[in-house]
């Protein structure tokens, strides 16, 4: 009953589609982490706080209440009550997630809450640091990946913009992302050890959540 499965990887690999039928086949829980520092990040932009001031941005991590709903058919993300599900997936979000994600309070704010819920067991968990700091024991631990450009035109699909100056723009902000996300100083991502890698590029979605079904259930 403490089946944790922690699925890490770069920005548009694949990570929520895979972690939430994944859960859903196999009746866990699904925690989004990412959406929790997205939401740290919209109400730092709604608070007019500098998000490149990481002595402003550590003073202020500790104010809003984040709140994560982990049905794995209709995740939920609240800040302070309001629901941002929407907002967070913004341009100016987009920009400043790794960023903010840099900063040690914030950082240690949302493992704390992360710990919380993925105490309970039965979830699958998805992020960056997930199977190398904030869960290292879990059952079973992914490192999924894809090409850029294969990362860059299915989010362009999702969100229903596939024109080629579209497609090249995400790829773009994919790209700056992980660059941040890998060189920072604190928790970067990395290929957890036992971890197994998972290149999404020539897999259908069905294909990985198969591998990653194999995997739970060995
Ligand atoms: O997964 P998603 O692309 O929504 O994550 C947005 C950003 O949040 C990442 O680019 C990264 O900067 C940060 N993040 C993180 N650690 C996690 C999950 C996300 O630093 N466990």
């Amino acid at each position: 009953s403490s089946v944790v499965v922690a699925v890490d990887g770069t920005s548009g690999s694949g990570k929520s589609s895979t972690c939430r039928a994944v859960a859903d086949r196999l009746g866990l829980r699904y925690l989004d982490t990412g959406a929790q520092y997205r939401a740290m990040t919209w109400w730092m932009l709604a608070h007019d706080i500098d998000v490149h001031d990481a002595a402003g941005v550590a003073a202020a991590a500790a104010t809003p209440v984040i709140e994560s709903g982990t049905d794995p058919l209709g995740p939920t993300i609240t800040v302070d009550g309001t629901d941002v599900s929407v907002e967070i997936r913004s341009d100016a979000v987009n920009a400043a997630v790794s960023p903010v994600s840099t900063v040690p309070e914030v950082r240690s704010r949302l493992v704390a809450l992360q710990r919380e819920l993925i105490g309970a067991g039965r979830i699958v968990v998805e992020g960056r640091d997930i199977g190398s700091v904030v869960w290292p024991e879990a059952a079973v631990k992914i490192y999924l990946t894809a090409d850029p450009s294969a990362r860059a035109a299915r989010r362009a699909l999702e969100n229903g913009a596939d024109d080629a100056e579209r497609i090249a723009a995400t790829e773009a902000s994919l790209l700056a992302r992980d660059e941040i996300d890998s060189g920072r100083a604190v928790a970067p991502l990395t290929m957890a050890d036992g971890a197994a890698h998972i290149d999404s590029t020539h897999r259908t979605l069905d294909e990985v959540v198969d591998l990653v079904v194999g995997l739970v259930m060995e």
